[in-house]
């Protein structure tokens, strides 16, 4: 059985990393989509596709995890026509884990299994909270796999996230 699981992984964090550890140790492959593959250097969207795909498949790897498949999609911008954008573009899948009411509906509509994953300190391990900490020079660092705290230094995305911040406005 395969599983497919959804994200922006704005970051990669310790939330999505425990919910795919779990699935992957459940079922025999998991399909990690990252969304909104086309967005970056923004503030709510910041890392690239190819940056997102590098936390996500370093971390796994750091911890043994090898039954995955990562799949970069662009959004398409038409609810109505996006699981079958998806799946034009990954290998089948027999059930969908997602928390999101919308991507649960529009998968269901298409007729498949759609399950919950659980929650993990979602106050904390949240990409919102990691890039407002960030942002503020506050530590974020225990909040990511330790991979993703490489990844976030070599490719200087604090700084990033600064500067999309400043503006040419003086106040
Ligand atoms: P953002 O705040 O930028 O929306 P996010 O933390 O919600 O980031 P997403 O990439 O939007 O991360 O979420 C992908 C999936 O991971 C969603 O189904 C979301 O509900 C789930 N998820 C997010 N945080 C956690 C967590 N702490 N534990 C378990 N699942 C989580
Ligand atoms: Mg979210």
């Amino acid at each position: 059985m395969r599983a497919l699981y959804i994200g922006r992984f704005q970051p990669y964090h310790k939330g999505h990393h425990f919910v795919i550890k779990e699935i992957a140790s459940q079922f025999d492959e998991i399909v990690i989509v990252i969304g909104s593959a086309q967005k970056s250097h923004e503030l709510s969207d910041p890392f690239t596709a190819g940056e997102r795909y590098i936390m996500i498949s370093k971390s796994l790897r750091d911890d043994g995890v090898l039954n995955y498949y990562i799949v970069p999609v662009i959004d398409v911008n038409r609810n109505a026509v996006w699981v079958s954008h998806i799946e034009s573009l990954i290998p089948p899948v027999d059930v969908v884990f997602t928390n999101n009411a919308l991507v649960e509906r529009l998968f269901k509509e298409e007729g498949y299994e759609v399950r919950k994953s659980p929650f993990f300190n979602r106050r904390e391990y949240s990409g919102t909270e990691i890039r407002r900490r960030m942002l503020n020079g506050e530590s974020w660092e225990d909040l990511v796999p330790k991979a993703v705290v490489e990844v976030v230094k070599e490719i200087d995305g604090v700084g990033r996230l600064k500067d999309l911040a400043r503006t040419d406005i003086l106040k």
